[in-house]
């Protein structure tokens, strides 16, 4: 079988390296640390952790992350075995020894027989002869490379980060507050003319948040990160209010083409809208409202706002620093680039965020290049696990909105938004009496987790114990 060339030992390379070795192919693994190191990076380790030591939730049952561990470790993970050989203790979170974890992904790869590791850096489009390639260079991608890239896939393909919104689970927004509508109704394609969840505000609420957000605890800058030019129109929301208190009024919280029809005689002073983010409608962003505010400030404030008052986020609005590519266009259904598919992408480049879900997306980019190299097939993990409802949110699960552009697409955690809904949502306990409030939230994660597993090891069993014995 052909060689397959891996660009990037971190999180996802390692991964994909582990995976594709372990399917009995020959991978050569690129590294560029020490030569060249990221702003981030400090260690020539592979898999190096760059910043928290934590894995979050370890909770299969409960918790998206913890599913995503669950599949990962049935998958045979490195990343997985490295991190339970080097826990340490974080209540119901895996957070690991990060020395320790990084020394033993290195000594597993470097003892496995298939695999080579090569340092230095790839400093453009790898070689011609390079003919399976895993590009998993991460977010902190040297420029050569993502220039290279860049110019390959077309202008606007890699974006170079700005600020990001927060996005919340729409079952926990307030809808006797906040009600569904369009600006003047307005019927975009695919749209309804009733396609935003709008949230108002009256004067005094209106002043209290601009105060919040105005004294709210910011995120500083990184060296790095200053030189890094924002998008037009993607100011974070503190930097537009601190611009004038009406500022927001008359941009993304402006009042104007909507009626609330809880109370159609009062005129909202201000209006935070809300946009569907994912195809199954399960997830909102926040229009307007990318931030450098820190998570717990951000949390406090926008539960001020009427009708999100019980939010959970899927994710809070960020600004770093950020390489990653619009992969529902420039990708197929197997991570490929459509403009030249010699050419792989595993990791944080491909729009997933977190430690996990890139390990996970590399792990997938590994079997995918290892049939490739066998010349074979693999069918696609089921779109109900965690590791297919990812590749859903990466390869185009993600709706087109009416303004869509290259920036609808934005780096997401997995989380629970993201699977496909239950045929029959569990309405009652296991004795019989009905489910109520939070119960009926904790029974769908529950049965959402256990049809995960059960569909995981069908398609083990189905498809890569085949392919093993093949
Ligand atoms: P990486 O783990 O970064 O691996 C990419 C590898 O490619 C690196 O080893 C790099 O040296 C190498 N490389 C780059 N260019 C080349 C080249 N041209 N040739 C050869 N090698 C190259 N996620 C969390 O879950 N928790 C956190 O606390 C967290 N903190 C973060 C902090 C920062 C500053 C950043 C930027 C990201 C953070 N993330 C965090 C997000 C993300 O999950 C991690 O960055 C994760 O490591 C991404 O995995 P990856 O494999 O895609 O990239």
């Amino acid at each position: 079988s052909e060689t397959v060339h891996i660009i990037g030992a971190g999180l996802a390379g390692s991964e994909a390296a582990w995976q594709a070795a372990s399917a009995g192919v020959r991978v050569v693994l690129h590294e560029m640390r020490p030569d060249r190191m990221t702003e981030a990076h400090r260690t020539d380790g592979l898999a190096e952790l760059v910043c928290s030591n934590s894995f979050r939730s370890d909770d299969a049952a409960n918790n998206a992350v913890g599913l995503l561990h669950a599949e990962m470790r049935r998958l045979g993970s490195l990343i997985m075995r490295a991190a339970d050989a080097n826990q340490v203790p974080a209540g119901g979170a895996l957070a690991v020894d990060r020395d320790g974890f990084s020394a033993a992904v290195t000594r597993a790869l470097q003892d496995h027989p298939l695999i080579e590791i090569h340092r230095g850096e790839v400093a453009g489009l790898p070689p011609v002869d390079w003919s399976n390639v895993v590009v998993a260079t991460g977010p902190l991608t040297s420029a050569p490379l993502a220039d290279a890239i860049r110019s390959l896939s077309g202008e606007d393909a890699l974006a170079f980060f700005d600020a990001i919104a927060p996005i919340v689970h729409k079952d926990s927004i307030d809808m006797s507050r906040a009600w569904f509508q369009s600006r003047y109704d307005k019927v975009g394609p695919g749209g309804t003319g009733a396609d935003y969840i709008n949230c108002p505000m009256t004067k005094e609420q209106y002043d209290g948040f601009i105060d919040a957000l105005m004294s709210g605890e910011k995120t500083d800058f990184k060296d790095w990160e200053t030189n890094t030019p924002y998008f037009d129109g993607c100011l974070p929301i503190e930097v537009m209010a601190e611009r004038g208190r009406e500022t927001l009024r008359h941009g993304p919280m402006k009042p104007v083409g909507l009626t609330n029809p809880h109370d159609p005689t009062v005129k909202a002073y201000a209006i935070v809208q809300l946009r569907q983010d994912n195809k199954l409608g399960t997830l909102y962003n926040m229009v307007g409202f990318q931030t450098k505010l820190k998570h717990g400030a951000q949390q406090r404030v926008f539960r001020t706002i009427p009708g999100l008052e019980n939010a959970e986020f899927a994710r809070l609005g960020g600004l770093h620093r950020n390489t990653f590519l619009n992969s529902p266009k420039l990708l197929d259904r197997q991570l490929r680039l459509r403009a030249q598919p010699r050419l792989r992408f595993a990791g944080q480049m491909t729009g997933c965020e977190g430690y996990v879900e890139s390990a996970s997306i590399g792990l997938i980019a590994g079997l995918y290049a290892a049939a490739d190299a066998r010349g074979t097939a693999l069918a696609p993990p089921p779109s109900t696990t965690a590791l297919g409802s990812l590749l859903g949110h990466i390869t185009g699960g993600h709706i087109e909105t009416i303004d869509a552009g290259p920036r609808s697409f934005q780096p997401m955690n997995i989380n629970f938004g993201l699977f496909p809904p239950l045929a029959n949502p569990p309405t009652r306990k296991p004795d019989g009496t009905r489910l109520r409030g939070n119960e009926k939230t904790v029974a769908k994660k529950q049965a959402m987790s256990a049809r995960a597993l059960s569909d995981l090891d069908r398609w083990i069993a189905d498809h890569l114990r085949v392919a093993a014995a093949a």
